[in-house]
């Protein structure tokens, strides 16, 4: 099957609030995080990259600060997230660091996933992070959240995040094995169905309403975050994450539901810069620049020879060639008033001219679609 694990190079793993806490005293499952430790390790020793979104920051603080579930007011929730964060992200520095894994947190909410400059800024700490080796650990910023705080939300954190890393499979752990025709709490005779090829309305129909307490979003949340990563080009799955190992399990083929990808990711990033965004000024390229362009290269700000608009770093501008006429898109990464002053420079020169250090290009080549 294409969709499993084993194809995939950038792998998101969530993981639910329920799966991680145990007893009433806030103490983390930590045979079981260290076990989904030893998969991560197996996954990276086979040469992917992970990043974990995790839930449970609430669940747990809550139980530390001696809140009932349910009745908490939102001051009360984000109180109980801000305490429980901590020993969260410390359970999984521990747990991978067994394995000599570095971890990094990332605290981010539905928002920055929305906006472009803060997108663009996620992305860059996500990729630095992945090539140094890291495992970034993503929670929702609960604690700046101004709306209801819902169970469920991090499934679709999940869903952006792997649509913001370009991955390529994104595995919901889950206290359910997969999506069945029908619900299997109230239901006997159900199955599970393996492989989806388009959420259709009959498929949101298996859905059904979250329950109560600490535990998941239930299927709704998960079918919409399906809709998110498919339509981004990234495989997902929603898998038992009940069990001891979870990810060895799928590889060596515990039935789970796979929701397959629309299209590859860098494709579906390339046609949102294409399409999506308003661009907020243009770039002017010379002979040498368009060629370079055309092989596939990033613009280095060597390359440019004007710079029209206002626009941040993050923004979608248009390419023009030495005609003027548009030749491609891009998300640039400086703001005009910097890209002004490197345009004609060597990349070399750039923390001389701007007094810091940025990135070597104006736009890189994943953030760029020629026309
Ligand atoms: N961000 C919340 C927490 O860490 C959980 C939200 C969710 O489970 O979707 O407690």
């Amino acid at each position: 099957m294409t969709s499993g694990l084993d194809h995939a190079r950038r792998i998101v793993v969530k993981i639910g609030s329920a799966l991680l806490v145990e007893g009433q005293d806030g103490r983390i499952h930590r045979s079981w995080l260290n076990a989904l430790a030893d998969d991560i390790a197996d996954l990276r020793r086979d040469g992917r990259e992970v990043l974990i979104v995790t839930s449970g920051a609430i669940a747990i603080g809550r139980r530390l600060l001696g809140l009932t579930a349910g009745t908490m007011r939102l001051e009360e929730s984000q109180a109980a997230a801000a305490s429980g964060q901590i020993r969260l992200a410390h359970a999984y520095q521990e747990a991978l660091g067994r394995h000599e894994i570095g971890v990094a947190q990332l605290l981010l909410t539905l928002d920055d996933t929305e906006d472009r400059r803060r997108y663009l800024n996620a992305l860059n700490t996500l990729n630095t992070l992945l090539r140094m080796g890291a495992v970034p650990i993503v929670n929702e910023n609960d604690t700046v959240a101004t709306g209801e705080i819902r169970f469920g939300d991090n499934d679709r954190l999940a869903a952006r995040v792997s649509m913001m890393a370009s991955a390529d499979a994104l595995v919901l752990l889950s206290d359910i094995d997969g999506l069945y025709d029908r619900d299997p709490k109230t239901n006997n005779d159900v199955t599970m169905i393996h492989e989806v090829e388009a959420i259709t309305p009959e498929i949101m129909a298996m859905g059904g309403k979250a329950r109560a307490g600490d535990s998941s979003g239930g299927m709704e949340t998960k079918l919409i975050a399906a809709r998110i990563a498919t339509q981004a080009g990234c495989n997902m799955a929603i898998a038992d994450g009940r069990i001891d190992h979870p990810l060895r399990a799928m590889r060596e083929g515990k039935p789970c539901t796979w929701f397959l990808a629309r299209d590859n990711p860098t494709t579906a990033r390339k046609r949102w810069i294409a399409g999506a965004l308003k661009p907020s000024g243009s770039v002017t390229v010379d002979a040498g620049a368009l060629t370079a362009l055309g092989s596939g290269r990033s613009l280095l700000p060597a390359g440019v020879t004007s710079v029209e608009g206002s626009f941040d770093r993050g923004d979608a501008v248009v390419l023009n060639g030495p005609d003027g006429l548009e030749v491609g898109r891009g998300l640039v990464a400086y703001s005009c008033a910097d890209a002004r002053t490197i345009a004609g420079h060597k990349s070399g020169e750039i923390e001389l001219l701007l007094g810091y250090r940025g990135r070597e290009e104006l736009i890189h080549r994943d953030d760029l679609v020629m026309a």
